[in-house]
């Protein structure tokens, strides 16, 4: 914090580099100091404490991957596995990744499916905020520069439910062509009684699809239910075409992949155990 306040505004914080090294190789980036916070004791923990998961700033995504205790939120795991490559998954950690704001980044995407609270600590103290609240707009969150986050907690769904998180990309090291992360719990007779829906990589932030969400909440999952909320997905997208496809390309593989997170996130919440990965063009 004392580092932070001298060196003023210029000075950045690096924790994994995997964002911040390449921004400042393209020269996008230009900060007057660094501040290297990975030798800063208690910031990497991944801990369960009263239905809750608290995952520390500096947890690599590859820790959280190989942890027992973010197991417990399927949906988590299934992001920290699909990042990158084993290097970037090594260094990256997840208070980088929310910090940068990325609205490529998979975190984002992810946690906004949960009740999540993103802990931060700073010359006033320590405050704590929604994860709605915490990121603003594409590359900018309520941070001061004088901030640091400090741990981001995750609620544990309740039983009978289940998520998953499914993305197209061209190949591993890459940002994802579209992604989806569905989040929902089951109620009596099979019913989906609550249900998320943020699509990745299709707009200028990640977009909560609520017209989609609408079409499940309440109903049977049926084949008619999962085709209409792939469609209200489709309608809420908001994609750009670029290098990785066309607007249109974009927007029909957003439908299928919330209808495939759809799939898998009901039978993991039925019980299943069930593996989700992503889908790579070179397959
Ligand atoms: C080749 C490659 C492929 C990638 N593919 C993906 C992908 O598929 N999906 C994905 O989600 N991400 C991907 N990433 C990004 C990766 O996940 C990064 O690890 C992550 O975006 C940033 O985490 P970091 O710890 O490296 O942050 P850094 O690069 O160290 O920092 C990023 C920013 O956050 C600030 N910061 C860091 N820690 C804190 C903190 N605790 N408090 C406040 N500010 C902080 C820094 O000052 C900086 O502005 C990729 C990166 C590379 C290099």
């Amino acid at each position: 914090m004392q580092l932070l306040q001298e060196l003023g505004e210029e000075a950045k914080l690096i924790a994994g580099g995997q964002s911040l090294i390449p921004l400042m190789k393209m020269r996008l980036a230009r900060p007057a100091a660094l501040i290297d916070i990975n030798h800063i004791p208690g910031l990497s923990g991944i801990e369960r404490h009263d239905g809750e998961i608290r995952l520390g700033a500096l947890a690599r995504h590859a820790d959280i991957e190989a942890s027992s205790v973010a197991a417990a939120i399927p949906i988590v795991h299934d992001c920290a596995a699909g990042i990158a490559d084993i290097q970037v998954r090594n260094q990256g950690t997840i208070g980088g990744s929310i910090a940068e704001a990325d609205p490529s980044g998979d975190w984002g995407a992810v946690l906004l499916t949960l009740e999540t609270l993103v802990r931060s600590f700073g010359p006033q103290g320590e405050r704590t905020v929604t994860l709605e609240e915490f990121i603003q707009d594409a590359y900018t969150t309520v941070l001061g520069h004088d901030e640091l986050v400090r741990e981001v907690i995750v609620r544990i769904p309740p039983k009978h439910s289940g998520g998953a998180f499914v993305a197209f990309k061209r190949s591993a090291p890459v940002y994802a062509t579209a992604n989806a992360a569905v989040q929902l719990t089951l109620g009596d007779k099979d019913t989906c009684k609550d249900v998320r829906i943020v699509l990745g990589c299709v707009g200028l932030m990640a977009i909560r699809a609520r017209e989609a969400e609408a079409e499940l909440r309440g109903r049977p999952l049926t084949g008619k239910a999962l085709q209409a909320a792939g469609e209200a997905a489709r309608a809420a997208a908001e994609p750009q075409g670029d290098l990785r496809g066309s607007a249109d390309y974009k927007r029909v593989l957003i439908g299928a992949l919330v209808k495939r997170a759809i799939g898998i996130a009901a039978r993991r919440a039925r019980g299943e155990q069930v593996e989700a990965g992503h889908e790579y063009a070179a397959r």
